[in-house]
């Protein structure tokens, strides 16, 4: 028997690691099944390439509770670890294992799903543990190993009995974290980091089948081949629409459509995104898209990594490439992250015009769901809003849809007022104004329907970026400037009776605020319509929404 003492360089690291390594105490978990995944996959590799002569097999991980004796084992049939490695692996904090490995096996391993990199992740059973062993065979066939440490630099290494391949470490857990040794608990954590990893995690049995055919089977909860993981071509519709119901279980409506996102230069990233149907009580929620490492879950908090116009869309993103435990504002800083994010954008927008292009009707049909992010997405992002030009659209009150070109055709001849600036009309509420759409219809202009909060920040950037265009909303002053159809429309009152009519109405509304002018309309429309400045009514409505950031 070997004992000694743990090699780092500061005296007593365990009570440092036990308060602020993780804030979460519960990621012990996630970090002893990335560990067991690992030697799961070095296995396979080393099989694959001929340098391990076993049978690689079926291998599977085990979690399971032995409540009475207060443990928590983890057991793995990967490659396992010599004594010496022991020593050299574990006995030596902040030294990776895995870094080591890929290092070694550079040539071939990159593709192998290797988790681990910090070589610290061992170290958290501790934080609810106050003992842990570690029992391990290496598939070398030297003799197993037995290793305890109860948390203090000193721990003992000796030889045992184990005969098949792999490692069982064994938590001890502390009086402070018998939470742990909950079945309900672990379920949860399995659950929440571990429902995509690679290799099979059996936690108890269930029984299946019925009468004779009844039999005990292990209950796996991973999916260790989800959707994202495969090529688009292996995948159908409905594989897709099942995944999302995988991720979220309590999601009833289909999402819309789904892009799938796969790249791996100049950095690694796969996962697909959903664009959901929103309905009227989750309009927009946050933090729906889960980020993955190698397919172990890290958080649900994309911000800094996605662009804040896609948090609304759900789904998965997996990428090695996102440096984590790290602040939101490095993550802004970092350039990888930026490329993270740009290449998203630009994916995103891809998708957005080959739906258009392919299916025109279909993709109008889901446009009432996906406006705002795309109109978000044109406000705060310029590189999307290059792009934009080809897909999005702007909506008339009676459901035609045109995109930005088609309207500057359809309204030239008609909304051109006298200093050559094409005026696009617009309501943004349909009942509300409807007087005024009733009467701009009537003289043959196009009105759409902008009816989003953020429409007022939109229209300014349209404007800033076209030159001779101009927004007005349909009860606006500027209505009154446009070049008439019909020129010869003529009133039924004489000239004094509208004066008269008009200081009428000038005394009963404020005339700082709106503007009245008489003028004859046909017998279908009001008798008479006010208008509003437009700059004044814009003035307001972006002191209301303020600086575009309604996400923030
Ligand atoms: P990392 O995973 O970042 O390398 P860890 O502290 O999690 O660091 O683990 C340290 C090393 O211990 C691993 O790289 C690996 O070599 C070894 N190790 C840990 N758990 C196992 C296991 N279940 N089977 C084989 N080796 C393991
Ligand atoms: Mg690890």
């Amino acid at each position: 028997m070997t004992s000694g003492k743990i090699n780092v360089t500061v005296e007593n690291i365990f009570p440092l690691i036990k308060k602020f390594l993780y804030s979460d105490h519960e990621i012990f978990l996630r970090e002893l099944i990335s560990n067991a995944t690992d030697a799961t996959l070095k296995l396979k590799h080393l099989t694959s390439i001929g340098e391990a002569k076993v049978e690689y097999g079926n291998p599977i991980i085990e979690v399971r509770i032995d409540k009475e004796n207060k443990k928590l084992h983890i057991i793995d049939q990967g490659i396992g670890m010599t004594k010496e490695e022991v020593e050299k692996y574990i006995n030596q904090v902040a030294f990776s294992g895995a870094e080591e490995f890929l290092e070694k096996y550079k040539d071939t391993a990159k593709d192998a799903g290797i988790i681990g990199h910090f070589g610290l992740g061992f170290y958290s059973a501790f934080m609810v543990a106050d003992k842990v062993e570690i029992f391990t065979k290496s598939y070398k066939g030297e003799p197993a190993a037995h290793w305890t440490c109860d948390g203090s630099p000193e721990y003992s290494l000796e030889e045992t009995e184990k005969t098949d391949r792999g490692t069982e470490i064994v938590l001890h857990i502390a009086e402070d974290s018998t939470e742990f040794l909950e079945d309900y608990k672990i379920r949860e954590l399995l659950t929440k980091y571990n429902k995509f990893m690679p290799v099979p995690i059996k936690f108890g049995t269930h029984e299946e089948g019925e009468g004779d055919d009844k039999k005990t089977v292990d209950t796996i909860i991973n999916n260790p081949a989800p959707a994202w993981t495969k090529q688009p071509a292996d995948l159908t519709e409905e594989d897709y629409k099942n995944f999302y119901r995988e991720l979220y279980p309590m999601q009833f409506e289909d999402p819309l459509f789904h892009i799938h996102l796969n790249v791996d230069y100049p950095f690694n990233l796969t996962g697909i995104l959903y664009f959901p149907k929103l309905n009227a009580d989750m309009q927009i929620q946050k933090d729906k898209i889960q980020l993955y490492q190698n397919q172990v879950f890290v958080t649900d908090n994309v911000e800094g990594i996605v662009p804040d116009f896609l948090t609304m869309l759900k789904g998965v993103i997996d990428s090695p490439d996102i440096p984590l435990n790290v602040s939101r504002s490095y993550l802004q800083a970092d350039g990888n992250v930026k490329k993270i994010s740009n290449y998203i954008t630009r994916k995103v927008a891809d998708k957005l015009k080959s739906l258009f292009n392919d299916n025109r009707a279909d993709f109008e049909s889901k446009w009432n769901d996906i406006k705002i992010v795309l109109e978000y997405g044109m406000l705060s992002e310029d590189k999307f809003y290059d792009k934009a030009g080809a897909f999005m659209l702007y909506p008339t009150v009676d459901g035609k849809y045109y995109t930005l070109e088609e309207l500057k055709e359809a309204s030239k001849e008609l909304q051109t007022d006298k200093d050559g600036n094409l005026v696009i009309l617009y309501a943004s509420n349909k009942d509300l104004q409807d007087s005024y759409i009733v009467a701009a219809k009537e003289k043959g202009y196009q009105v759409l329907l902008l009816d989003s909060p953020i429409v007022s920040h939109l229209i300014q950037k349209l404007e800033s970026d076209n030159e001779k265009l101009t927004f007005a909303r349909v009860d606006a002053d500027h209505i009154n400037n446009l070049i008439k159809k019909e020129e010869n429309q003529i009133s039924k009152l004489s000239e004094d009776e509208q004066k008269n009519l008009q200081t009428f109405v000038e005394n009963i509304i404020p005339k700082e605020k709106y503007t009245v002018k008489l003028e004859a309309m046909d017998s279908t429309a009001e008798p008479f319509i006010i208008t509003q400045p437009e700059f004044m009514r814009r003035m307001k409505e972006m002191s209301q929404t303020g600086g575009g950031g309604m996400f923030g």
